[in-house]
C-alpha cells in the first residue's frame, strides 16, 4: 500500500551503471575518454583539466564491452522478474542523458521492431529477454494459473498518452486516479492487453515501439522528453491443497525508459517558461527526490516521501516503497565532451543508493 509518512519505507533501489561504447566516429577521431573503471564497483570520471576527478561507487559497473545478453545476466533483472511472479511490484529504470544508451539497454535498436522483427537478434534488450525469462519461469506450475496483462504508455509533460491506443485516442490524455480498493494510483482507461502467448507480449512491445518511431511530435524532441512505461502484470491464482482456499497474487514489473536527464538545462537555455521547464522535468526531479528520501530512510526515519508530486512517482510508488524492488541503470557516454552530464547522472544515481 502507498504510505507517505509512516517511516516504514525501506527504500529498495539497486543502482548499477552501464557505460556505452564509443561509436565509430568517436573512435576515428580518437575522442578521449572521461571514465575509468577502477574496480567492479568503482568508477572515476575525469574532466578536461586532469585535476578534476570524481569517484563513485555502485553495486555494479557494466563496461562498454558487456553484451546485451550479459547485461541481462549481470543486472539482476531476473530477481525482479522472480519477485513479480511472487506477487511484488518491481521496476527497472534507465536513467541518463539523451544518447547514453537507455533505449538500447531496454529494447535494443529500433530496427528490431521494424517490418521484419528479428527474434534471434543479439541486440535485443532487457525487455525482450525478460519476456523470454518470464514465460519460461511460468511453465511447470500445475497448481497455479498465471495470467499476464500488459500496458505501454508515455508520460510527456505530466500528461499520460496510451502507446497502445493512440490511433483512436491520439489527442486524448488519460487521467491518473487513486484507487481506494488497491490503495494505489492507476491510469484510468489505459488499454491493457491480456497476453496468453509470448507473441502477444512481443506485440505489445512492438506496437509501442512503432508508435514511438512515428509519433506525431518531433521525434527526437518528444522521445528525449518523455518517460515510457511498459508494465507487465502477473496474476497468479492457486488453490491451497490443504485448506482448499483460493489464493490470488498480483505482481508486476515496470520497464521505464526515462526522459533525457539533460533536460533541465536545455529547456532553460531555449527560453521555455518556468512552468513548462518544470513540468517537463517534474517527474524526473521528484523521482530523484523520492528515492533519495527512501534511501535516507534506510539510515534514519526519513518522514514524508512526496510520491504525489509527479505522475511518474504516483504510478511507481508501490515498487519504490513497501515490499517493492527497483533497479536503476544509470547510462553514461564515456567521452570528455560528456563529462558534466556524466557527473550529473552519477550524482543522481548515487543519491538512490
Ligand atoms: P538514449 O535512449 O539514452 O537516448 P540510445 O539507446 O538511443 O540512447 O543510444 C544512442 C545511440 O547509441 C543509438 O544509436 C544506439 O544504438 C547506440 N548505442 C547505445 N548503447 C549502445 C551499446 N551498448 N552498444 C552499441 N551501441 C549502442
Ligand atoms: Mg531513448
Amino acid at each position: 500500500s502507498l504510505t507517505d509518512d509512516d517511516g516504514e519505507n525501506d527504500g529498495n533501489v539497486r543502482v548499477i551503471v552501464r557505460i556505452k561504447p564509443l561509436n565509430a566516429k568517436q573512435v576515428r577521431t580518437e575522442e578521449s575518454e572521461s571514465v575509468q573503471v577502477i574496480s567492479p564497483t568503482q568508477i572515476l570520471v575525469k574532466g578536461t583539466k586532469e585535476n578534476i576527478t570524481k569517484n563513485f561507487t555502485f553495486s555494479s559497473i557494466l563496461t562498454p564491452e558487456v553484451s546485451q545478453a550479459d547485461v541481462f545476466e549481470q543486472s539482476g533483472v531476473k530477481d525482479l522478474i522472480d519477485k513479480a511472479v511472487q506477487g511484488f511490484s518491481s521496476t527497472i529504470f534507465c536513467y541518463g542523458q539523451t544518447g547514453s544508451g537507455k533505449t538500447h539497454t531496454l529494447t535494443g535498436p529500433p530496427h528490431l521492431f521494424g517490418d521484419r522483427p528479428d527474434p534471434y537478434s543479439e541486440d535485443h534488450g532487457l525487455v525482450y529477454r525478460s519476456f523470454v525469462y518470464l514465460y519460461d519461469s511460468l511453465q511447470g506450475h500445475e497448481d497455479v494459473t498465471f495470467t499476464l496483462k500488459a500496458s505501454f504508455y508515455e508520460i510527456y509533460n505530466e500528461k499520460i498518452i496510451d502507446l497502445l491506443n493512440f490511433g483512436t485516442n491520439q489527442q486524448k490524455f488519460l487521467n491518473v486516479r487513486w484507487s481506494r480498493k488497491f490503495r494505489g494510483f492507476y491510469v484510468e482507461n489505459l488499454f491493457t492487453v491480456q497476453c496468453d502467448e509470448f507473441d502477444d507480449l512481443l506485440a505489445v512491445l512492438e506496437e509501442g515501439m512503432r508508435y514511438r518511431a512515428v509519433g506525431f511530435h518531433n521525434m527526437n524532441e518528444h522521445s528525449s522528453r518523455s518517460h515510457t512505461i511498459l508494465t507487465v502484470h502477473v496474476i497468479a491464482e492457486s488453490k491451497d491443497s490443504q485448506e482448499g482456499v483460493f489464493i490470488s497474487r498480483h505482481g508486476k514489473i515496470n520497464f521505464v525508459d526515462l526522459a533525457g536527464s539533460e533536460m533541465t538545462k536545455k529547456t532553460k537555455s531555449h527560453g521555455k517558461t518556468l512552468v513548462e521547464a518544470n513540468n517537463i522535468n517534474k517527474s524526473l526531479m521528484v523521482l530523484g527526490y523520492c528515492i533519495s528520501k527512501l534511501s535516507e530512510g534506510k539510515k534514519r526515519n526519513s518522514g514524508h516521501i512526496p510520491y504525489r508530486d509527479s505522475q511518474l512517482t504516483k504510478l511507481l510508488a508501490d515498487s519504490l516503497a513497501g515490499n517493492g524492488v527497483s533497479l536503476m541503470i544509470a547510462c553514461i557516454s564515456p567521452t570528455k565532451y560528456n563529462f558534466s552530464e556524466t557527473v550529473n547522472t552519477l550524482r543522481y544515481a548515487a543519491r538512490a543508493k
